[in-house]
């Protein structure tokens, strides 16, 4: 019995859910966003795992186009933040990684690019409405017109937006984009991605050339009060680890940091290996809910950095080694991202290095 808290990969979801999307997003192709480490699921054990079906692979930065690289990888990688500095340019010749362009920088040190070296394949990345990352709209023909002219660049020029609200299926934002997208590229040629996981569930109209999907390839949705389960993705993490103690805490007395719990009554109150310290989220509040066996069971006091506290009246036959799922295939991430006041996302790219990571 290991007390270890373990995050268990379960390489057939992601292998069903990438099917599933490619099934919704036809026509369009998908890259299978893979960054910050494949949302905590492992970079290489992903991307291993979606190989022989993945036809695009996209990234934040270009470490991680080197690391597919170096395991094997040849299909097509995008860099979603392009070149960082002007010596990226011929790094990402020499690895074959798409660059998405979106300073004026950026476009001074692709004169660095070299046609003999492999014509770099570019995106232009167009701010329509996040303003985060990206060109305005009203420079966009003119960045095309200079892209365009630049020997070492492939001529396929790609175009490339990012909604900042299209889990809200019916907003005024994501329509805003879609419009201001289209206007600032009509008549440019070129390949076009707009959506990301939420819009290929409720954004049909922006599937465009290709979508780029990350929550949904580990099953997670941002879509609010929805799991990735009720749109058909299975959970791509289960987290568990054991319990280790039960003690009998009586009425009126306070539980852990701060004694922010108090119990009703004389009880039976677990304690689980598990804490901030593997990734547990701290914002976790009382009556999170906790699987004990197969019994749901609620979280009481705070979360501390190696465990837990858990109520368990409502699990007489709980004992001590019991497995503990913190979430997973009946416990989705996502309840548990709205009790710490967070997303899904947030929670599986927060892993510490204590956890043990299995496949199956
Ligand atoms: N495209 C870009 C530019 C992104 O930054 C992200 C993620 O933040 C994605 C696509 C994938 O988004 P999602 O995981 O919601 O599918």
């Amino acid at each position: 019995m290991s007390r270890t808290t373990t995050a268990t990969i379960h390489l057939g979801a992601l292998r069903h859910n990438l099917a599933r999307i490619k099934a919704m997003a036809a026509p369009a192709r998908v890259m299978a966003v893979v960054k910050a480490d494949a949302y905590g699921h492992g970079l290489e054990r992903v991307a291993r795992a979606l190989d022989s079906e993945a036809e695009c692979f996209a990234v934040a930065a270009l470490g991680d186009g080197l690391r597919l690289r170096a395991a094997g990888h040849r299909q097509r990688i995008v860099v979603l933040s392009g070149p960082d500095q002007p010596g990226d340019i011929a790094e990402m010749q020499r690895l074959q990684l798409d660059a998405a362009i979106h300073h004026e920088a950026q476009l001074h040190w692709l004169a660095e690019a070299r046609p003999g070296r492999g014509r770099l394949r570019v995106w232009l990345k167009i701010d329509s409405g996040m303003h985060r990352l990206g060109f305005a709209p009203e420079c966009v023909a003119g960045v095309h017109a200079r892209l365009a002219a630049m020997p070492g660049l492939d001529p396929e020029i790609g175009l490339l937006s990012h909604f900042s609200d299209s889990e809200v299926f019916d907003g005024e934002q994501t329509r805003a984009q879609i419009e201001r997208f289209a206007e600032a590229t009509r008549g440019l040629d070129g390949p076009r991605s707009l959506s990301n996981s939420a819009a290929v569930l409720g954004w049909p109209q922006a599937r465009a050339d290709w979508v780029r999907t990350g929550g949904l390839l580990y099953g997670l949705s941002v879509v609010d009060d929805k799991s990735g389960a009720d749109f058909g993705f299975r959970p791509a993490m289960t987290l568990a680890t054991r319990l280790i103690a039960i003690n009998r805490i009586g009425q009126g007395e306070s539980i852990g940091y701060n004694g922010t719990w108090t119990c009703p009554e004389d009880m039976p109150v677990g304690v689980a290996a598990v804490g901030y310290g593997d990734g547990y989220p701290r914002s976790a509040a009382s009556g999170t809910p906790v699987l004990v066996g197969d019994t749901r069971v609620l979280l009481i006091g705070r979360v501390s950095m190696d465990l837990i506290t858990l109520d368990l009246r409502g699990a007489p036959q709980a004992k001590v080694g019991d497995r503990v799922t913190l979430w997973g295939d009946r416990l989705p991430v996502e309840t548990i991202a709205r009790h710490a006041g967070t997303i899904s996302y947030d929670l599986t790219c927060g892993m510490t290095r204590r956890v043990l990571f299995v496949e199956d």
